[in-house]
Parts: structure tokens; sequence; C-alpha cells
């Protein structure tokens, strides 16, 4: 039976000075965002944090391959993705020229566009790779994982965190409002953090706990 979900209950202030969540993701990029979805789409509680206030501001990671559209095929996004990519067919030549509207001097056939090669990748997969710049996907990536219940939290700054048998206490920073407050999780997903080197600015009573990746 399908039950219906007013979202009352995700959206409910926490009862104690202490937000709990299950997994705990530190980053929007393809490999958070990534891990949101999976987990969301699994059923397990998990909450996302990124620094700033969007998603990615310029293209980056953009070559997509067959394996990881046959992943965005079983999460049910591939055609998602698809709307919004250059498709396989188009994204075959790289050009060698003088400037960019100056002299061609050779293009070679990449990606699977060559002919004594499309094949391969034609048996290799129902799922074709593409090109879709991060700008483009992670707004897929979050928009699917925050549907599907991944608490998503933008301007959220990881500081730190400190961990026990059970799980994490993370001090995170709301930058939109400028207050501190932690996270209890029992699992932390940190891919590609940027901690910062000085300690936060407002009072923490356990400032000197906190450790971070990459300190
Ligand atoms: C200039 C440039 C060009 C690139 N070009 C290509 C390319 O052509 N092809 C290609 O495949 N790859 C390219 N890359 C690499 C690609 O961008 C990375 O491999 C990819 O972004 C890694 O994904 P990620 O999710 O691990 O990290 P990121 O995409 O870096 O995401 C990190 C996330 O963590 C968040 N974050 C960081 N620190 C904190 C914190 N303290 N608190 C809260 N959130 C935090 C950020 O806001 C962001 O959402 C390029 C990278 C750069 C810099």
């Amino acid at each position: 039976m399908v039950t219906f979900n007013d979202g009352l209950a995700d959206t409910a202030p926490p009862a104690t000075a202490v937000v709990e969540t299950d997994v705990l993701i530190v980053g929007s990029g393809p490999a958070g965002a990534s891990a949101a979805l999976f987990l969301s789409t699994l059923g397990v509680s998990n909450t996302m944090i990124t620094k700033y206030r969007w998603t990615a501001n310029t293209p980056r990671a953009h070559i997509t391959n067959q394996r990881t559209m046959e992943i965005f095929r079983d999460l049910g996004i591939e055609e998602q993705v698809l709307a919004d990519a250059t498709p396989h067919h188009l994204i075959g030549d790289t050009v060698f020229c003088t400037a960019i509207a100056g002299e061609e001097i050779g293009r070679i056939l990449t990606w699977g566009n060559h002919p004594a090669r499309h094949a391969d990748y034609e048996l290799a997969s129902p799922s074709l790779n593409c090109d879709i710049p991060q700008t483009y996907l992670e707004p897929i990536l979050v928009r699917n994982a925050t549907m599907r219940g991944t608490q998503t939290r933008f301007s959220t700054e990881y500081l730190g965190h400190a961990q026990d048998a059970d799980g994490v206490d993370v001090r995170v920073l709301d930058r939109f409002s400028g207050s501190e407050y932690t996270i209890r999780a029992k699992y932390l997903i940190a891919p590609t953090v940027r901690a910062r080197r000085s300690p936060p600015t407002s009072t923490c009573p356990t400032r000197g706990r906190w450790t971070s990746p990459d300190r």
C-alpha cells in the first residue's frame, strides 16, 4: 500500500541540539551526490552538506563512461543525464588547431567514434558514453537524491570530526547564519573535502578534539 508522505517528519526540528543521521556526506560533487543518491535509493537515512550555495560553477569532469551510464540507468536517471548531455556520436572529434578559429592541423576520432572501434562500444553495453559537464550533472544527482530522501544542506561547511566506537560527531558551520552545530552520524563519507587550516572562529567547547583529513 502506498503511504502518503507529507514530509512533516522530514522537516521536524530536532529534539536535541545534535542533528542525527545514519550517513553524513560532505560535498555535492560527483562522488558525494552519487553516494547520496545511492543511499536514498536504498532507503538509508543520509544528509549531504556542501560548502557553497549551489553545485559546481565550472564544468570540469565531463566525459562519462559506459559503466557510469549503466549505473545511472540502474538508478533510473540515465534519460535525465542524456537529455542534458552531448551524445556519444557528437563527442568524437578531437581537433588539433593553431587557435580556436585558426588553422586545423588534424583531428582524430575518439571516445569510441572511430568506425574501427565503434562496434566494441556498441557491443560492450546498452549504454553509450556521453559528455555531461559537472555543472549539468551535479544538479541532476542532487535533485534526485533530495527527492528520494537525502537531507541536503547548502552553504554548510565541514569543520572537523571526532570519531568514537559508534560513529562520528561532525562539527559544521552554517555559512548563511554563521552558527555552528554538530551532526551525529554512524558513518562519514568525505570524498574531496577542503578543511580549514585555521580553527573555527566561533566558540566551540570541544575545540581541539576535531580532526580533519588534510591536517
Ligand atoms: C580546473 C579543473 C579541470 C578539470 N577537468 C576535468 C576534465 O576535463 N575531466 C575530468 O574527468 N575531470 C576533470 N577535473 C577533475 C574533476 O573535477 C574531479 O575529478 C571531480 O570533480 C571529483 O569529484 P568529487 O565529487 O570527488 O569532488 P569535487 O567535484 O571537487 O566536489 C567536492 C565537493 O565538496 C565540497 N566541499 C569541499 N570542502 C568542503 C567543506 N570543508 N565543507 C563542505 N563541503 C566541502 C565542495 O563544495 C564540493 O561540492 C578537473 C578539475 C579541475 C579543478
